[in-house]
């Protein structure tokens, strides 16, 4: 640096180390996974890293054209204010989560590191994306809510008959003859089938949520199969006066499936019909084919699913409102059987229903299924 006036020399490195600081800086700031930003007092994005665009969708310039405010999910605007507020005054916030909106109109959740700069008026801010961790506290949370529901519903549901055959045994053997001895006799087995049957159903519901139900593939006519779960609910359409008829409109419905599962899903929709249509009403059983698959309907003339309830109907534990004045002993387990099993075979179910005027539930399964989905 010779013919330099004296200390031009140190002033020129300064500046080269100044330069290279801000050059390393520079990289880090493009380089980190993290998004980090510069966010004046008047809330606009000054300076934005690229980890924004990659992780919201925005451009860097649609980010910085309006408020960082209006990014925010509306339920936190409130909380990221106040946030805001006190990094203006001059504190250091960290942990603070918010939800950002994206391009594509989803949210993802930031955790955020802020820290003011009051002289000009800035904050400097790193944010993490934590929606992954948001997700699984949530399902977590749904699961053992699930789980809290699930043991207060089947201990209701073994206390109510368990105290009931309690009660019949004990008014059986004060009993003052043979014959009303019997008649409570009689009600306690009722109830004890009740119970037998509802446990039967909870280990067929775990067993098919767990995928570790048997499923043995055998070719079977959907008719012959209809024919006899009629027949074994023959003395309930009869008390009932309901007029109930298969009509078939396939030359030979047959589906390779298992029997004791379908005959399952059958017999509730057959047992359902029954039930939750008043006496004399009118039941069609359809065999058809539809677009090569194999379809199963039955339409009812009952009470119907408010509009409401539809969306629900084949969860577990659902029932609709107009069914517990007909069937107040009713479990909900019965259509989210049906769908678990269909949904095994391949298929598929819905429903379609006026309130008061009726509802039909249809099937369809692949008339060959696939025999990876049979083992
Ligand atoms: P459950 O009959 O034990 O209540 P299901 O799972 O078989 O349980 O049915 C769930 C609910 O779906 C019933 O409580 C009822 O509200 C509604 N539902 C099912 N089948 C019919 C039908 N054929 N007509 C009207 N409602 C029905």
């Amino acid at each position: 640096m010779d013919g330099l006036p004296d200390g031009t020399y140190a002033i020129y490195r300064d500046l080269t180390e100044e330069k290279r600081a801000q050059n390393e800086l520079s990289r880090f700031f493009t380089m980190s996974l993290d998004l980090l930003c510069i966010c004046g007092f008047d809330g606009y994005f000054k300076r934005l890293n690229p980890s924004f665009q990659r992780v919201l969708g925005h451009s860097e310039a649609a980010l910085m054209a309006e408020p960082f405010i209006n990014f925010v999910h509306p339920s936190d605007r409130e909380g990221t204010l106040a946030e805001f507020s006190k990094v203006e005054r001059g504190e250091v916030i960290t942990g603070y989560e918010n939800r950002y909106r994206c391009a594509d109109g989803s949210y993802k959740w930031l955790q955020w590191a802020s820290m003011p700069t009051t002289e000009t008026r800035t904050v400097y801010a790193a944010a993490r994306e934590t929606t992954k961790q948001h997700l699984a506290e949530q399902q977590l949370r749904e699961a053992l809510q699930m789980k809290a529901d699930f043991v207060s519903f089947v201990t209701h549901q073994l206390r109510t008959p368990l105290a009931g055959i309690k009660w019949m045994l004990e008014l059986s053997a004060e009993a003052a003859d043979r014959e009303e001895s019997d008649s409570y006799v009689g009600d306690a087995r009722e109830s004890a089938d009740r119970l037998i049957s509802l446990v039967n159903d909870l280990l067929d519901v775990s067993r098919l949520e767990n995928g570790r139900i048997q499923v043995h593939a055998e070719t079977i006519d959907l008719h012959e199969l209809t024919e006899s779960v009629v027949g074994d609910v023959s003395t309930l359409v009869r008390q009932k006066e309901h007029d109930l008829q298969v009509e078939v409109d396939a030359a030979r419905p047959t589906v390779v499936a298992d029997s004791q599962l379908l005959r399952q899903v059958v017999l509730n929709l057959v047992s359902n019909a029954i039930k939750y249509t008043p006496a004399g009403g009118r039941l069609r059983i359809r065999i058809g084919q539809h677009e090569g698959a194999l379809r199963w309907e039955i339409e009812d003339s009952g009470i119907g699913i408010p509009k409401a309830s539809r969306a629900g109907l084949f969860e577990k534990f659902f029932r609709a409102e107009n069914a517990q004045t007909i069937d107040t002993e009713g479990t909900g387990l019965g259509l989210y059987l049906v769908r678990l099993i269909v949904e095994r075979l391949g298929g598929r179910i819905a429903c379609e229903s006026e309130e008061g005027r009726g509802s039909t539930f249809r099937f369809v399964l692949p008339s060959a299924t696939a025999p990876e989905v049979l083992q």
